[in-house]
């Protein structure tokens, strides 16, 4: 079975020859820009750069997935955001967060053709054309709870959501409108499946928080974004998976901080699971005998897509990330 096929099969539950091995997050470090030549930011900013680098995962790693949306901030600069692109080994952060009030939110009306934006659906197109029949070409939109963080800053938001749930109301619905604009463009550029990646992590947002502001657009969202959606969500999320499933989405990307057993007893066979290789001890520090120990707990659960956990440290040794791969393929012979 071609990567592409499997990673597919995974993600909507179907036949496949063996689980799946990928990440929706991205796997880029510093090991693969020297492999290539290629570093960061140049790799936010050219999409040849971008699509050469992602391809890495498969070419060097041996995933079934190609995910070149490396950072979280495309989205943010195309709505006024000041954007930090960072150096070969960090990541991109915010400056500035522009909005105070839903009215300050402004979706310009050529944000697909904002350079942020347009990279990466020009970058979806190359790999399409390269490696559209091996690998599964992964593309990446925020959710609108991540996107009000970026523009109303992290505590402002959170304040908000005990002071004036109304007003977060108000934003959610606005910004799932750039979530859904981004995501039908990735789609039609050629993007196999969708990151929906929307930080409703434990410690920022209740499970109650979850049910009541976000499953009714997540919900939305996997109806109106026309590809197979995989939702990631970092942190503890075990007292909302329940509620995950009841969105439709086919696939939870989940955390370390939940034991693949009670993933997949909480998710059942209504959704399949992606993840949970843990990023900071195992995959930065650990043996491969300790990511071949992760990897049979994860398969022995029944996770359909082994991978890690979230978007890797930058100075993570490809070789243990490449030790996901070797695993699973000696674990299923
Ligand atoms: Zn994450």
């Amino acid at each position: 079975m071609s990567g592409r096929r499997r990673f597919l099969g995974a993600v909507m539950g179907g036949r496949i020859d063996r689980p799946s091995v990928g990440s929706t997050t991205s796997v880029v470090t510093v090991d693969l820009m020297d492999q290539t030549g290629i570093y960061f930011p140049d790799a936010h900013h050219d999409p040849e750069k971008m699509a050469q680098l992602a391809a890495t995962s498969y070419t060097i790693l041996g995933y079934d997935t190609i995910a070149p949306v490396f950072s979280v901030q495309q989205e943010a600069e195309a709505l006024g955001c000041r954007v930090n692109w960072g150096e070969k080994d960090s990541m991109p952060t915010l400056r500035k967060h522009p909005c105070h009030e839903p009215e300050d939110i402004k979706i310009p009306e050529d944000f697909l053709e904002r350079p942020s934006c347009l990279i990466v659906l020009e970058a979806i197109k190359k790999l399409k054309v390269e490696y559209g029949s091996k690998a599964a070409i992964i593309g990446k939109v925020m959710g609108p709870w991540t996107l009000a963080y970026h523009l109303f800053g992290t505590e402002e938001f959170l304040i908000m959501t005990i002071d004036n749930p109304g007003k977060v109301k108000k934003i959610l619905n606005i910004l799932k409108e750039v979530t859904v604009l981004f995501g039908k463009a990735q789609a039609e550029a050629g993007a196999d499946a969708i990151t929906l990646a929307d930080h409703a992590t434990g410690e920022l947002c209740s499970p109650g928080c979850y049910r009541d502001f976000l499953m009714p657009i997540h919900t939305e969202l996997v109806n109106r974004i026309p590809c197979p959606i995989v939702l990631h969500i970092c942190g503890n999320t075990s007292d909302r998976i329940g509620y995950i499933c009841e969105t439709k989405v086919d696939c939870f990307h989940f955390d370390s901080r939940v034991l693949p057993k009670e993933a997949k007893k909480l998710a059942g066979k209504r959704i399949s699971l992606m993840g949970n290789v843990n990023n900071p001890e195992t995959l930065y520090t650990g043996s491969t005998e300790d990511i071949y120990q992760e990897v049979q707990d994860a398969l022995e659960a029944g996770i359909d897509i082994i991978g890690p956990e979230c978007a890797v440290p930058l100075r993570t040794p490809s070789a243990n990330l490449k030790a996901i791969a070797d695993s699973v393929r000696r674990l299923t012979l």
